[in-house]
């Protein structure tokens, strides 16, 4: 590769969640197939972690790169109030296919974060409109729901954000029962959420407006698990106080969990769902909040101060809605739960493997992702284990991006059992080199 390219990114580009000072400059990519990006210096790096977990597919499937260029040359872009077209319904139509019952309202944005802050101004209109008094918002600790301001807000716990609290508005922060394989007190820890919860509700009940939580697990926040019935007895409780369940399966949905969606290993259908990442199959930004009839209901009125008031410039740009349509072709036909289920039963064999190790602590997985917590002096994002393990990584053709301490794996679906024993095999070398 020639150096004036890589000058001319240095000079001018500022990269994204990167301290430049002392971080090695980015590595130029030039093209991916299937789970392998291959470098512009000729390098070829196995991508486990769907490229910021937006990957599902592969990277440049053909299925999806090709309804792209065909809605590119049909229809780019319209604007999305008082006009509408084929993509988002069809997309609308076959999401209600996977969908929980009930959920087939469909509100779009551009990405994760903006699906959320939809998802609380919904919830809080909702309250408004139907002259509730119902104005907070309740989370678990360890949430992350993007970068924005209001997703901010309901992340502050995640602890990326300590400059903005300025601006941050109020949340109230319930603690997660996070457990993992084997874990001997798991039934004390949820008890203890669960009385929590209950304390909470009895004095804040009929003042909160949403209860918004990353069903399953929590992706930034460490990949924290918790067990599908904790999760269900909390939301039976919630929803007994009439405030509505927002889903946050920005990073769990289409399948990484083993269910299209986390919730359905709940059984308890949310009143709202954000997602994105994986919705165009990780090729283009597009958020969706989805909701049940009764929450649009409360929108309608003979006055526009009832209606949401909110839309993006490239609000269900069609081109993500016919990557989105073609993902999900993919979903069905290529059988993708099956191939998350393979996945999982080797990443169950090879955390059991690893289990006893003295480094290591809390194994756990559920679908694509598995992680393992490692010894060190910093046991979060900031433990200095983590630059120095994705610089191996790298070193080793891996793009494995630890947070902090906690090393995860959360590959597209089309790795095969090779490919993932290969990174499998990095991460035990890591423990041998490394940590
Ligand atoms: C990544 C993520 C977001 C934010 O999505 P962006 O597209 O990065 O804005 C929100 N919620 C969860 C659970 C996420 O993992």
């Amino acid at each position: 590769m020639d150096d004036s390219f890589r000058d001319a990114d240095a000079r001018h580009i500022w990269h994204p969640f990167t301290q430049e000072e002392g971080a090695p400059p980015p590595i130029p990519i030039r093209s991916g197939q299937g789970t392998r990006l291959f470098g512009e210096d000729g390098r070829i790096y196995l991508d486990l972690i769907g490229s910021w977990w937006v990957n599902i597919h592969g990277h440049a499937h053909p299925h999806i790169a090709a309804a792209i260029a065909r809605q590119a040359q049909t229809l780019e872009q319209v604007i999305f109030a008082g006009f509408t077209h084929r993509p988002a319904v069809h997309l609308a139509q076959e999401l209600t296919r996977i969908l929980p019952p009930g959920l087939d309202q469909f509100f779009f944005s551009d990405n994760g974060s903006t699906a959320v802050e939809v998802a609380l101004k919904m919830a809080l209109q909702h309250a408004v409109n139907r002259g509730e008094n119902r104005r907070r918002f309740v989370v678990f600790e360890g949430s992350y729901h993007g970068d924005t301001v209001g997703a901010m807000s309901v992340g502050r716990s995640s602890g990326f954000f300590t400059a903005f609290e300025p601006l941050l508005f109020e949340v109230d922060t319930l603690p997660f029962p996070a457990t993992w394989n084997d874990d001997p007190e798991v039934e004390t820890k949820e008890r203890l959420a669960l009385q929590a919860l209950d304390h909470y509700l009895q004095r804040h009940g009929k003042t909160c407006a949403g209860w918004l939580v990353e069903p399953l697990v929590q992706g930034a926040g460490g990949m924290r698990l918790c067990r599908p019935s904790f999760l269900r007895e909390a939301a039976l409780r919630v929803r007994a106080q009439g405030i509505p369940l927002l889903f946050d399966e920005v990073m769990t949905g289409f399948g990484r969990t083993g269910s299209h969606f986390a919730c359905q290993q709940t059984g308890i259908t949310p009143d709202l769902i954000c997602l994105s990442k994986g919705l165009t199959g990780g090729f283009l930004p597009l958020g969706l909040t989805v909701c049940t009839p009764e929450i649009r209901q409360a929108f309608r009125g003979d006055r526009f101060d009832r209606a949401f008031a909110h839309g993006h410039s490239f609000t269900a740009n069609p081109i993500s809605c016919a990557a989105a349509v073609a993902s999900l072709e993919i979903l069905h036909r290529e059988k993708s739960l099956e191939k998350v289920a393979a996945i999982q039963a080797i990443h169950r064999e090879r955390l059991a493997a690893l289990a006893g190790h003295p480094r290591i602590s809390r194994p756990r997985s559920i679908g694509v992702i598995a992680a393992l917590d490692l010894d060190s002096d910093r046991a979060d994002y900031h433990s200095p284990l983590g630059p120095a393990l994705k610089a191996f990584f790298l070193e080793e053709g891996l793009l494995i991006r630890p947070l902090g301490n906690v090393v995860y794996l959360l590959p597209p679906f089309c790795i095969t059992p090779d490919e993932l024993h290969r990174g499998w095999d990095g991460i035990e070398k890591a423990l041998r080199h490394v940590v």
